[in-house]
């Protein structure tokens, strides 16, 4: 009956099956979808839970059991694109039969808005803590051996710690470990990892006891959240950082100038206090160094009397000058980050220099 009902509204719900030959017990989840992605899946086994949450449009469909039977640690998760179908093999840990697949928890084979699934979290080990810049780090956390997660590009995650007995929940977008594709840490599987950069905040509420934390020291994270989809075919990709409002930027210009063969141009424009405030600026001078397509400019609002770059705040001015289509009718996005007044002043920058709300993303809480 409630899916009926949502099958009218929302997308048609999934439905599962599953079946074993002597060592595997494989796990076919039917979504009805044909664009699915890898990301689109969660799965996570903890102790004697299976969860699997797949995410079709903006609704979440949740298989949720205790197996009958105990399996390995590691399993596999595959989507047939063509088919929208997901298969997640699992190894058995002995090669009995089993006659049934488990006992079904808390809302197993929901479908429902995704705003309404609520998050899940997952512990991960705090792996390594790099220093970035005087008060910016790259933190790695590793996933627990039965999750599988990746985060899409442009969307963000929750670590909670608990505090003085108080749980406390802030979102950071993930990061990949370096701009440049020689520094990636090689035989590290991507997926396996999380990577953040993250500001501490010497009077801030969560920052510091993340900085407190020894390797090895566990943190919950939540599924990914966002709204992001980056469009097809770009020609132009203006990004407008401030701060640490340049995370979400990272994946996006990865996956711009490594997988889309449309773009013509990347331009960030990367605004900070000052010099020391700047984070990766070697890499990113680098990048724009190696790759015709993109440049940076570093705006500084309190620069050192040293500083030749450009002095000022977000203003009609700068990004006039910034943003040139590089055709008349060159499909454009520009994506914005910082603190809020930031994001609220360059918005109305964008609107009034005739950008329409389709050419805009802006990352907000
Ligand atoms: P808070 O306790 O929130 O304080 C922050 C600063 O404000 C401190 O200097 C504090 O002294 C000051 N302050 C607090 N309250 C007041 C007040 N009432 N008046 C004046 N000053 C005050 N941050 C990152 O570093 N990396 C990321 O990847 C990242 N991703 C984000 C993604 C999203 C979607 C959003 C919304 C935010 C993101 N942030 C990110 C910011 C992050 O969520 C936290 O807000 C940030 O880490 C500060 O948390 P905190 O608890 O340490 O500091
Ligand atoms: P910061 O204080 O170092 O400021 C960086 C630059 O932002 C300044 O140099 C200035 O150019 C601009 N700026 C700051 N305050 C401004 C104002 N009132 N008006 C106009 N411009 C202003 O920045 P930070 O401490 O790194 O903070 C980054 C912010 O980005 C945080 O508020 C964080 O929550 C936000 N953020 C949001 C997301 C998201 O997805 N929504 C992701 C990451 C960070």
């Amino acid at each position: 009956q409630v899916t009926d009902t949502l099958a009218k509204e929302g997308p048609i719900s999934p439905s599962y099956d599953w079946f074993q030959t002597a060592s595997l017990v494989t796990i076919v989840i039917y979504t009805k979808q044909k664009d699915l992605k890898l990301d689109s899946v969660i799965v996570d086994h903890q102790y004697d839970s299976f969860r699997a949450e797949t995410i079709i449009k903006d609704y979440s469909y949740l298989i949720h059991i205790e197996l009958s039977h105990e399996i390995q640690e590691d399993f596999s998760v595959r989507v047939i694109q063509n088919v929208g179908k997901i298969e997640i093999a699992l190894k058995k840990k002995e090669n009995t039969s089993w006659e049934c697949l488990g006992r079904p928890l808390e809302n197993h084979n929901s479908f429902v808005p995704k705003k309404d699934a609520g998050l899940y979290y997952r512990k991960c080990q705090l792996i390594s803590k790099e220093d970035v810049t005087h008060d910016t780090k790259l933190f790695c956390l590793m996933l627990p051996p039965g999750t599988h997660l990746q985060v899409p590009t442009g969307q963000h995650v929750y670590l909670k710690l608990t505090i003085t007995g108080t749980e406390i929940v802030k979102p950071y977008t993930p990061v990949s470990d370096s701009l440049l594709p020689e520094f990636k840490e090689p035989g590290f599987p991507d997926n396996r990892y999380i990577y953040f950069l993250i500001k501490i905040y010497p009077a801030g509420l969560f920052t510091p006891e993340l900085d407190q934390l020894q390797i090895g020291d566990l943190v919950s994270v939540s599924s990914p959240e966002g709204s992001f989809k980056i469009p097809q075919e770009l020609e132009d990709l203006f990004l407008l950082a401030a701060g640490t409002g340049f995370t979400p930027m990272v994946k996006i210009l990865n996956y711009a100038l490594i997988n889309m063969s449309s773009l013509r141009k990347v331009k960030l424009m990367f605004f900070n206090k000052t010099e020391d405030d700047i984070i990766w600026r070697s890499q990113l001078e680098k990048l724009a160094f190696n790759d015709k397509r993109f440049d940076v400019e570093f705006v500084l609002s309190a620069p050192t009397s040293e500083w030749k770059g450009k002095k000022e705040h977000i203003s009609p001015g700068l990004l006039s000058e910034f943003l040139k289509r590089s055709s008349d009718k060159s499909r454009v996005l520009i994506c914005i980050c910082g603190p809020t007044p930031f994001t609220e002043q360059g918005i109305r920058i964008l609107h009034d220099l005739n950008f329409s709300k389709d050419e805009i993303h802006s990352f907000t809480a």
